[in-house]
């Protein structure tokens, strides 16, 4: 295992007006870490990811991508993100392209990588999720589990270092859910370094290297999926097992 930091999170602090959404956040993820975040809904989860990918502006602490103290002002942005890809819940494929055209869309534009080479990437990210005879379908053709795994391969093309996938599968029916679970975990597998909120703890416990419980801003408890899920320590992390279960 790598001891690489990756991601460093110091005493980061947010909110909106008066609610203060996340509460002096303290996090390091290192290098081929599948972190997962769980939580309940409105613990704060979906602005951390936000601001990890500079989607969102922290209000103070810092956040180090790859050992660098990323500051907005000063920093590249688009070579920020170019390190950190999100997958949402909601896929957000640009419907009247294709999903060839979906996926070389930023490497052309942003990597400015040939059309040419962007398409024979964009193939083989297909051929990865299962979705090599799609190239050419308009996304309204796809499943949401089909969906989902070519947002997923978007993502993927702009070569990050880091996936944060924000509950990737909350909108899916349920048939579907295995298919896109199984594509991040393929990609787990292959070392890359994930952030994940899940709701899905069987994912969670068997892909996670750690787990991260948030509640109301805080992390109340980071352990071991199997510490986690068998002997967690905190009152609170208890009380919100009882409710996955
Ligand atoms: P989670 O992803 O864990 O469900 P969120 O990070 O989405 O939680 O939200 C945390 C809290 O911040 C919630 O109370 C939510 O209503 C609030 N919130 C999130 N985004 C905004 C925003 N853009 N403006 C105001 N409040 C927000
Ligand atoms: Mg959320």
């Amino acid at each position: 295992m790598s001891e690489r930091e990756m991601i460093r999170i110091e005493h980061l602090n947010k909110s909106f007006g008066d609610l203060h959404v996340l509460k002096d956040i303290n996090l390091s993820v290192h290098e081929s870490d599948v972190v997962c975040l769980v939580g309940a809904s409105g613990s704060g989860k979906s602005t951390l990811l936000r601001c990890l990918n500079f989607l969102e502006r922290k209000d103070n602490g810092n956040i180090f991508i790859q050992g660098e103290n990323i500051i907005p002002k000063t920093h590249d942005m688009n070579e920020v993100r170019q390190r950190v890809g999100m997958v949402f819940q909601h896929f957000n494929l640009f419907p009247h392209k294709t999903v060839i055209e979906n996926i070389i869309e930023a490497p052309t534009v942003v990597r400015k990588v040939s059309k040419d080479e962007a398409i024979a990437e964009a193939k083989e990210l297909l051929k990865k999720v299962g979705l090599e005879d799609k190239a050419d379908v308009y996304p309204s053709k796809l499943s949401g589990g089909q969906k989902q795994r070519v947002a997923i391969a978007r993502a993927l093309a702009m070569k990050p270092d880091i996936m944060l996938f924000d509950e990737p599968t909350s909108a899916l029916d349920p048939e579907l859910v295995g298919e896109v679970l199984a594509t991040m975990k393929e990609l787990a597998d292959e070392g890359m370094t994930m952030v994940v909120v899940t709701h899905e703890m069987g994912f969670a416990r068997e892909v996670a290297d750690w787990i991260v419980y948030m509640n109301e801003g805080q992390i109340i408890e980071l352990d071991r999926p199997e510490e986690f899920f068998e002997n967690p320590k905190e009152e609170r992390t208890k009380e919100f097992l009882k409710t996955t279960a």
